[in-house]
């Protein structure tokens, strides 16, 4: 679905996805973004890795080594929410970055290569994840490729992450003749023909009914296992209802229990819609998640994602542009306009905020403010670094990483 960005600054608290791609080099990360960036219409052309046109990638010195270096942000729309994308490093090299885009996320999506299932670095990524306690659901890319085999990539998903997976989709045909999905919460296929954008959506081909029964099944006791009011209305009725499902797999998502799994082929354009669907049902909005933390002068405090609370960001990146100095922030409380002045609580020095920008893959727009909850790029500030707290001057604090070592939120 296309979205005008101009109308952005509409979209509620609730409706904002800060989102991270996790994956071992080479699974497809970059592809499932640029799949992203030109079906939410922040670009207008694809881009192709192998053709060095992406955005995502656009340090010189990144094309050249074919891996991602820049955790660069990028925000676009889907179906009324903003997904703002914060592309994470995948290469080992790079783990304080990789740590430091973990910090800002709310949730992320972990891509797989259906052949290779789970790798090392996916694994040691993924591990990264559970200590920031980043709710996670996982897409299986590259279906189209010879030996592509979810089954087996879902198995290896629950061996190495010791996760509880949740399979919602069915492929439908093999390797080359993999064309589509069968939803499994609503029991619709949805295929992608050559040459269409858009999937087109139809009943459960016959052949693979039987086969969609059974995995809707299998889906729906294992939620019950997990989800009280699943297990309820399990006890209840013939079946789970999709509204039930979908409920539950959020809590689920959210909790860290249990990883909803999807499939697709990023390269053949198959599989990036309902991705992104799931991105928006089951990934959190940052009202919740738990407030940001902090500490000034000994004493800890908490700041809500509320846009009315004393102002609090952590810059997670520098970036020498060519107009100028940007600085990426994650704002987790308050409210910040141009020309406001903000401390930079761990260097004890005062910043002045110039223009503010959401950023868009190859290009910026201005905006008048930024709110709890929003990515942003700001010009004007001249020396805080990565890692920094930005706060307001009144009520300052320096903000600790939100590492956990439980579940982010509880299932009610
Ligand atoms: P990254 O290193 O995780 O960012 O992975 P890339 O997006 O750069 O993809 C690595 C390689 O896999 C590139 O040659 C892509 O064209 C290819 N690739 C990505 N997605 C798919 C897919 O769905 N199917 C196939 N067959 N190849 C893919």
């Amino acid at each position: 679905m296309r979205a005008d960005l101009r109308h952005d600054h509409l979209v509620p608290l609730t409706g904002i996805r800060n989102l991270g791609i996790l994956a071992h080099v080479d699974a497809g990360k970059t592809t499932v973004t640029e799949r992203i960036l030109y079906l939410t219409g922040a670009v207008h052309r694809r881009g192709e890795v192998h053709e060095g046109t992406t955005v995502t990638d656009f340090d010189p010195l990144e094309r050249d080594r074919g891996i991602t270096i820049f955790a660069a942000a990028v925000s676009c729309l889907w179906d009324g929410h903003r997904i703002n994308l914060i592309d994470t490093p995948g290469h080992v090299d790079f783990s304080d970055e990789v740590e430091r885009s973990l910090r800002v996320l709310d949730g992320a999506v972990a891509v797989f290569d259906a052949v290779a299932g789970v790798e090392p670095q996916s694994e040691s990524v993924w591990r990264q994840a559970d200590r920031y306690g980043v709710p996670r659901i996982a897409f299986v890319n590259k279906m189209d490729r010879a030996g592509a085999d979810l089954d087996a990539a879902v198995a290896s998903i629950r061996a190495r992450l010791r996760v509880t997976p949740l399979v919602v989709q069915l492929p439908i045909g093999r390797e080359d003749g993999f064309t589509g999905v069968v939803d499994l919460l609503r029991m619709r296929a949805l295929t992608w023909d050559a040459g269409r954008d858009t999937p087109t959506e139809g009943p459960v081909p016959e052949a693979l009914g039987d086969e969609a029964r059974r995995r809707r099944r299998l889906l729906e006791e294992t939620v019950a296992e997990l989800h009280p009011a699943a297990l309820e209305e399990f006890c209840a009725r013939p079946e789970i209802s999709a509204p039930t499902l979908a409920a539950a797999l959020r809590d689920l998502t959210l909790s860290g229990e249990a990883v909803v799994v999807l499939c697709g082929s990023a390269y053949r354009d198959r599989g990036v819609e309902p991705l992104l669907d799931a991105v928006v049902a089951y990934l959190p909005a940052p009202p919740d998640v738990p407030p940001v933390r902090g500490a000034w002068d000994g004493s800890g405090q908490e700041r809500p994602a509320d846009p009315a609370a004393p102002f609090a960001a952590l810059v997670f990146k520098v970036h020498a542009a060519a107009t100028g100095r940007l600085t990426y922030l994650r704002v987790y409380a308050g409210t910040i306009r141009r020309g406001d002045v903000v401390l930079d609580a761990g260097a004890r020095r005062t910043e002045r905020i110039g223009r503010i920008l959401r950023v868009q893959a190859d290009r910026h727009t201005e905006t008048d403010r930024a709110t709890a909850g929003d990515i942003v790029a700001v010009a004007g500030v001249k020396a805080a670094r990565a890692g920094a707290t930005l706060c307001a001057p009144g009520a300052p604090l320096v903000l600790e990483p939100p590492v956990t070592a439980s579940p982010v939120v509880s299932v009610a």
